[in-house]
């Protein structure tokens, strides 16, 4: 390809989502990576698309994504193993049913559509369920997907509609006019959009994302025995922190029969490293909500590493320093639900066109003050 009008750096799911957006708008798009599309914490994930409201911004990323969501796999019927298993989030006892209807009424607000349930209703849906739970909320158009492939399946989009790729080549440098491979090669644009993941920090040190790492575990196959995403209503309410470890039982039916286990947070860790001990509890909180897991066989288990931000927001906009550079990074636990709200929201920056949602909470100049 001749000079790019842009170069997006990163080819995982916000990286991939991005490059087809801008390309998609016209502009002349190459998207480049050290490795190969969703080979980063893309490969890693649940793939749950799920509606979180921690905050209204938070919702409103998550609402514009998922509407995005819905087009894009309606248009691609059955693919990234795609299954419309819905949430249901379980309140072990009154105070996390307080929260459950708090959340039923703030997606219902929302369209999205979610029903409170007792106890009883929550066990008619799912008799796996350990008995005596306070009930619960059921959000049935959450879903789930299996992110590289939907990585994957943007860039060749993005090839299909004129704009290039460039794999297992590592960047070095990002400058305004573009970028400096490993190799000392300078390949120049008019824009340069970093969605480096947790690599964003090695290429631009003053925009800090770090690792928060995961453990996940999957089971052999146990077809019919689980319809819907269970999560805890402890989930996302528990801080991650260097010495203490979050965990909240999180399991996803797969397509093929197998049960996905998570979720756990820690910070401080650059090891990839499963650890036993902590594989052990995710497994106990997991087994404490399905206790029929305690029988069924685990055939791997792995980590992943979030890219995470201090105020647990995504950093999207542009750079506050250099010129021509933009940012798409720090999506934590939520950079599939969010990837297609990402990209539009990006290009609306990009392209001098209203935001479509509240683009300063997510503004990069937030960390660093020296620059505003
Ligand atoms: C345990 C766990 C469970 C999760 N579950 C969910 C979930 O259920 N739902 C959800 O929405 N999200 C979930 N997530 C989060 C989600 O996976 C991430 O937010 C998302 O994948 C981030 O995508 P990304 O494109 O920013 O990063 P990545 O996928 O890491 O992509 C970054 C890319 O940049 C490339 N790169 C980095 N540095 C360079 C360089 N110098 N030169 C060239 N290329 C470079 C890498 O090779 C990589 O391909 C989960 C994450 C974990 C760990």
């Amino acid at each position: 390809m001749s000079n790019p009008d842009v170069i997006v750096v990163g080819a995982g799911i916000i990286g991939a989502a991005c490059a087809l957006e801008l390309q998609s708008l016209g502009r002349k798009v190459l998207l480049v990576d050290e490795h190969h599309p969703g080979a980063g914490v893309t490969a890693a994930g649940m793939g749950h698309l799920v509606a979180l409201d921690e905050t209204d911004d938070e919702l409103d990323l998550c609402m514009l994504s998922l509407a995005r969501w819905d087009s894009y796999l309606s248009r691609k019927g059955g693919i990234a193993e795609h299954a419309q298993c819905g949430t249901l989030w379980v309140a072990e006892d009154e105070a996390q049913m307080a929260h459950a209807v708090a959340r039923a009424e703030r997606l219902a607000q929302r369209g999205w559509s979610a029903s409170l349930l007792s106890g009883a209703e929550l066990a008619r849906l799912e008799p796996s369920l350990r008995k005596g739970m306070a009930g619960g909320v059921r959000v049935a158009r959450d879903s789930a997907v299996f992110p590289p492939a939907v990585a994957r399946e943007l860039t060749e989009q993005l090839v299909a509609k004129g704009g290039s790729t460039l794999f297992g080549v590592p960047v070095l440098r990002i400058g305004s006019n573009g970028v400096q491979l490993s190799s000392g090669e300078r390949l120049s644009a008019a824009d340069v959009v970093v969605a480096a993941g947790t690599g964003v920090t090695r290429l631009l040190p003053d925009i800090p994302v770090f690792p928060r790492k995961g453990h996940l575990a999957i089971t052999d196959r146990y077809p019919g025995r689980l319809s819907h995403q269970l999560v805890s209503m402890g989930y996302g309410q528990t801080e991650a922190g260097s010495d203490a470890l979050a965990v909240a039982a999180n399991v996803q039916p797969r397509a093929t029969g197998q049960w996905l286990i998570g979720s756990c947070r820690q910070d401080g860790i650059e090891h990839a490293d499963v650890d036993p001990r902590v594989l052990a509890q995710l497994l106990r909180s997991a087994i404490d909500l399905l206790p029929c897991l305690a029988e069924m066989r685990i055939l791997r288990s792995w980590t992943g590493m979030r890219p995470a931000t201090r105020d647990g927001r995504p950093i999207i906009g542009r750079h506050p320093a250099l010129d021509h550079v933009w940012l798409a990074a720090g999506h934590e636990g939520l950079g599939v639900t969010t990837a297609f709200g990402t990209a539009q929201l990006l290009a609306d920056l990009m392209l001098g066109r209203p935001p479509c949602i509240n683009a300063g909470v997510y503004s990069p100049s937030r960390f660093t003050h020296a620059y505003v």
